[in-house]
């Protein structure tokens, strides 16, 4: 049997006719930037976040650009971010000219809040803070807050891997300033080109990135605020994504039962999965776990027709090209080294499960 890391095409199958007469009513409509699509998704996907805002952006990369300029961050300031998460947050920093400060991760492989604390204590001129839920995991968020809270800072979520994830009723996005999302194919919620969103209860803070998103115009033609340009979510996307939107949460669960058999699996094995918080704090993006001897275990799977995969191969402080002067990160480090992705998608097939599961049990040990 061969196993796929993901089948994009397993989820899309059951909504192919509704897409295509979607995307043919946007072909028809002749308007195809910011028009009704955009409007109703921008609204649906608010309110699915729990909040009263979500402006559309063309990549969630930008969205964590466009929600530090918005949140006043300009060249020379510094913004405390990971390390281990794909270097989005440190792009989208390094974008608007600021210095990414690198916090490390805690038992869930995300930002650690006692270390978050000391870099904020040695480093006062950190203006905002990054917390990005990896893997679909939230962060330790309560006791991030309380500590951004402390030092008067402002706070982003990097919710790109984490649409759905939810911490007593309250969804991924909604716990800071400005929640940012990407809907590349792969994502939770991801249409069929690039996309992304930031999502706040601030009216201000929607109100300016409105206008960054547009060259920063207020009205047509009239550039109203610095730091703007052309990020914008096409009308054929937006029609794609409010066609998937109500169905997140059922593949979520999909993806996080996967998960919890090859967590069941792993026991008694070297095969470690990251702690937890609640039942619904995580929604499995990618299935990760640790081994010691990763790659024997990678190379295992593979003669078995298993793909594997590492997210991420390399920390952003490992990348030569940016020049990035920091402390260590032991844990961040020592993560990089174990971490291995298993397949896990919506539309996995039991027999393809259950294969998985075998092979964890020979291998794991
Ligand atoms: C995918 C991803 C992004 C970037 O999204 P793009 O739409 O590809 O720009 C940002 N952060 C995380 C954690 C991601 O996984």
């Amino acid at each position: 049997m061969q196993v796929k890391l993901n089948d994009l095409s397993r989820s899309s199958e059951e909504l192919t006719a509704k897409i295509q007469a979607a995307v043919i009513g946007v072909v028809d409509s002749g308007w195809y930037v910011h028009g009704h699509q955009h409007e109703r998704f921008e609204h649906e996907f608010a309110r699915w976040c729990g909040l009263e805002h979500a402006i559309g952006v063309a990549s969630g990369t930008d969205a964590i650009e466009l929600a530090l300029r918005a949140l006043g961050c300009g060249p020379g300031d510094r913004v405390a971010t990971v390390a281990n998460a794909g270097g989005y947050a440190t792009l989208a920093a390094l974008a608007v000219g600021c210095f990414p400060v690198f916090v490390d991760i805690d038992q869930r492989l995300n930002m650690c809040p006692d270390d978050l604390a000391r870099v904020l204590r040695s480093c006062p001129e950190i203006k905002v803070v990054v917390v990005t839920h990896l893997y679909g995991q939230l962060a330790q968020i309560d006791a991030i807050q309380n500590v951004v809270r402390t030092a008067g800072i402002k706070l982003v979520e990097d919710c790109a891997q984490a649409h759905g994830a939810s911490l007593n009723g309250r969804l991924a996005g909604s716990f800071s300033d400005a929640g940012c999302f990407s809907f590349y194919p792969t994502k939770n919620l991801g249409g069929m080109g690039d996309g992304g969103a930031v999502v706040t209860a601030d009216v201000g803070v929607a109100d300016r990135l409105r206008r960054l998103r547009q060259y920063g115009w207020g009205r047509r033609y009239h550039v109203e605020l610095s730091g703007g340009r052309n990020s914008r979510l096409d009308e054929i996307q937006a029609a794609i994504l409010r066609i998937k939107l109500p169905h997140v949460h059922r593949w979520n669960t999909e993806r996080r039962r996967i998960a919890e058999r090859y967590h069941e699996a792993a026991s008694g094995t070297n095969l470690l999965f990251p702690s937890r918080g609640g039942a619904e704090d995580y929604v499995a993006h990618l299935c990760v776990a640790r081994h010691p001897d990763r790659d024997t275990f990678r190379d295992r799977l593979l003669q078995r027709g298993i793909a594997t995969d590492i997210h991420f191969p390399i920390l952003d402080v490992q990348h030569a090209s940016l020049n990035l002067q920091q402390r260590s990160l032991p844990m961040a480090e020592q993560a990089c080294r174990e971490i291995v992705t298993l397949p896990c998608f919506p539309g996995m097939q039991p027999d393809e499960v259950d294969y998985v599961c075998e092979a964890i049990r020979e291998c794991g040990v």
